[in-house]
């Protein structure tokens, strides 16, 4: 039996990770939840699906609803009075960091964005397994975050680094040569830039292969998640940012691939299907059987791979310089990204802006511009993340808001 928390339980890898679960109550047990509080329903379900002792809200304000919310859910069960065993509230942007502290097998940090930060170093400093989907905390953390990590307590959810701890079972560390990155390319894929100045958020949530939520999907639009996976890559294995290629494959079968020094590339390959890469964050190294569905050989098919076009989506190049700068430098580059896509979403800027916006920010950081100087790998400090993500956002906010840039 393997004792879970499952942060961000109402986002798409926490449901799926909970769809998971939900057919093996005897090999898992969902200790705590946490919710930023914008889907009470979603939240009070799952409450009464899995009984956890402790449920964490980021919000405040949804606290009320979140209590109507299961009153109508046990009425909507028709549970008798008594029979919902509700669990211990805790309320406030904090709180998702004390439940990843708890003593439990596997900390599932599913939270989208920079505040995953806190809950990341508070599961790792617990000494527990972390199941990492929030790919921001580790970026931008960088250093402070592997360096807080156990060799082996940080498990990749994302499928691509998923795909690469899978493949690196092949050989020796010493035998790697490069990560070859594959990447579906969104739906803009064979687009130029100019043919993608007029795009819309709905064109942008479109993605043609995966099913996410709101901020990944844009940044796969924009590629940005591309960039912010070249990162995750090298800070997980240990492997030069220039040693990692990136390489469009369409079909998002092939889930990345690992080139080894006598020529072999060994590829993981399955069918879109987020829940084996959260399946094997949960029960790291072991496999859990069924988890998702093989690919089906009486089909035809293809599989092609091209290369990925750095002019019309210059993401991936600018995260790459903002890793080799490394330091606060990935944290700019998250929190301006995290800004412009809400600012996108509400359709305050074009799409070209969002990157155009965060190369901008990057300038002014490692140029020496910006009021927030970069601080380097060696002297990074969790005030100095902090402090680099609240100005990069406020630089974000002040350039989209103020027109052209
Ligand atoms: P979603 O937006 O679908 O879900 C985010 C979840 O985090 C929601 O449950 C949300 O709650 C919760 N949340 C937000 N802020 C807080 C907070 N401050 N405290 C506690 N909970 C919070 O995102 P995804 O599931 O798509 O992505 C989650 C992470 O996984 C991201 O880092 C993403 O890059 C990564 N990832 C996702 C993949 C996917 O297929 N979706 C694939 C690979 C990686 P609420 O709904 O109440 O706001």
């Amino acid at each position: 039996m393997r004792d879970v928390v499952i942060l961000g339980s109402t986002g798409s890898i926490g449901t799926q990770a909970l769809d998971v679960i939900s057919t093996r109550r005897d090999e898992f047990r969902v200790v705590a939840l946490a919710a930023g509080g914008a889907n009470v329903a979603l939240l009070a379900q799952q409450i009464l699906d899995v009984h956890p002792a402790v449920v964490a809200l980021a919000r405040a304000t949804s606290a009320e609803q979140l209590q109507l919310a299961l009153y109508a859910e046990v009425g909507r069960r028709g549970w008798a009075e008594g029979r919902a065993r509700l669990p211990k509230l805790l309320i406030g942007p904090d709180k998702a960091t004390e439940i990843a502290r708890m003593p439990v097998d596997v900390v599932l940090n599913a939270i989208t964005g920079s505040a995953g930060l806190l809950p990341t170093l508070a599961a790792l400093e617990a000494g527990t397994t972390l199941a990492l989907a929030n790919k921001e905390s580790l970026v931008i953390g960088g250093v402070l975050v592997t360096r807080a990590a156990a060799p082996g307590q940080i498990v990749a959810v994302d499928s691509e680094h998923s795909a690469f701890a899978q493949a690196l079972r092949a050989g020796r560390a010493s035998e790697v040569r490069r990560l070859i990155l594959t990447a579906s390319g969104g739906p803009f894929r064979g687009r130029s830039r100019a043919e993608m100045g007029s795009v819309t958020p709905d064109q942008a949530m479109a993605h043609p292969t995966w099913s996410m939520g709101r901020v990944i999907t844009i940044n796969s639009a924009t590629l940005v998640n591309k960039g912010l996976e070249l990162l995750e890559a090298g800070l997980l294995y240990g492997v030069h940012l220039d040693d990692i290629e990136v390489v469009v494959h369409p079909q998002s079968i092939v889930h990345s691939m690992v080139e080894f020094h006598d020529g072999s590339t060994i590829a993981q390959c399955s069918p879109p299907d987020m829940r084996l890469p959260i399946a094997l964050g949960l029960t790291w190294p072991d496999r859990l059987a069924d988890a998702a569905r093989p690919i089906d050989w009486s089909l035809a098919q293809q599989w092609t791979f091209e290369p990925l076009d750095h002019e019309a989506f210059p993401a991936v190049d600018l995260a790459r310089r903002c890793g080799l700068a490394g330091g606060t430098a990935p944290a700019v580059f998250n929190a301006a990204n995290e800004e412009c896509v809400d600012a996108f979403s509400a359709g305050h800027i074009g799409f070209l802006q969002i990157v155009d916006t965060i190369q901008r920010v990057v300038d002014e950081h490692l140029g020496g511009t910006g009021i927030q100087g970069h601080v380097g790998d060696d002297e990074l400090t969790l005030e100095a993340v902090l402090a680099a993500d609240a100005w990069g956002r406020a630089r974000a906010r002040a350039l989209t808001t103020g027109g052209a840039l």
